[in-house]
């Protein structure tokens, strides 16, 4: 099938290109053009991101800004160096050099490796449309989205203090495999060892990443041991659907969840 190749080389050129039926935006392209090639998309034209100044990592005063075409290997760097867990899990080296961290955003489940780690890093979005931009909360875009002539721009978020970041991905075999579930959380704990504060989020439980408020709330006020983790997942475990599809049962999901919280959160 014949369509158009845009690659526009600012932002007003992407929103200017994508205005029109049948427009896509493609920025690594792992999903757009396989969909193509397999029969799924028809579209009259694909706009590219790739050269809209839309990659790069820049380190600010307290946060990170990430552009939306950044590529996945691109996160490797000292300064994201607790995300190298979730680099390691994503795919495979070259599934990482093409897949953008936008492109995550929008990946059916159960993908959005990145998404449920930035959820727990509670990261705002950069959003780009005919209207002009605006910021927006990850949680906020997960609940309802982005008109379709709109694009991401870019992420940003303040670095988890040391010791807080805690990362697990459960997959069926240990590399290149999409999540059976994904635990992303920054913990903090006072002197006592009990939680004064905590952002948990789950992949694998709904249609996208979510944040666990249940699972927050157990594990709010209470010393970090296993006891508490594992009840964590339980609240989890009660609180989300969860879903089946070729890696595991909603069943399977929900009754793992307490012991993958329990090694997310302490380790064991
Ligand atoms: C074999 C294989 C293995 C995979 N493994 C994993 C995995 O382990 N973990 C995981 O999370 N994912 C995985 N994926 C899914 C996918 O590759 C990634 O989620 C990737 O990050 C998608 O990014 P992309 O840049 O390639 O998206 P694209 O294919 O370019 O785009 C995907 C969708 O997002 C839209 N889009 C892209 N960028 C933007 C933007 N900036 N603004 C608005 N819309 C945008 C496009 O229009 C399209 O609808 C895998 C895919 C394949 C094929």
């Amino acid at each position: 099938m014949a369509f158009a190749v845009h690659r526009p080389e600012s932002v007003p050129a992407v929103i200017a290109a994508l205005a029109g039926p049948g427009r896509v935006a493609v920025s690594g392209g792992t999903l757009v053009i396989r969909d193509i090639n397999e029969g799924r998309s028809f579209p009259n034209a694909i706009v590219s991101l790739r050269r809209a100044g839309l990659s790069g990592v820049v380190r600010n005063a307290e946060t990170i800004d990430i552009g939306a075409a950044t590529p996945i290997a691109d996160l490797a760097r000292p300064e994201l160096a607790f995300l190298d867990g979730v680099l390691r899990g994503f795919a495979s080296p070259t599934l990482r050099n093409m897949a953008s961290l936008g492109g995550n955003l929008f990946a059916p489940r159960p993908y959005g490796d990145s998404g449920v780690a930035l959820l727990a890093l509670d990261a705002s979005l950069g959003i780009a449309g005919p209207h002009g931009a605006r910021r927006m909360p990850l949680l906020e875009f997960y609940a309802a989205g982005i008109a379709a002539d709109e694009i991401v721009t870019g992420l940003r978020f303040a670095l988890p203090a040391p010791g807080t970041w805690r990362w697990l991905k459960a997959t069926r075999r240990a590399l290149n495999s999409a999540s059976v579930l994904a635990i992303a959380a920054v913990v903090e704990t006072d002197s006592a060892g009990t939680v004064a504060a905590a952002r948990i989020a789950l992949g694998g439980v709904d249609a996208h990443p979510v944040r666990s408020p249940a699972a927050e709330a157990a594990l709010c006020g209470r010393v970090l041991d296993a006891a508490a983790a594992s009840h964590a997942g339980e609240e989890a475990a009660a609180a989300h659907p969860c879903f089946a599809d070729a890696y595991a049962s909603a069943w399977y999901r929900r009754r793992v969840l307490p012991v993958h919280m329990r090694r997310a959160l302490l380790g064991i």
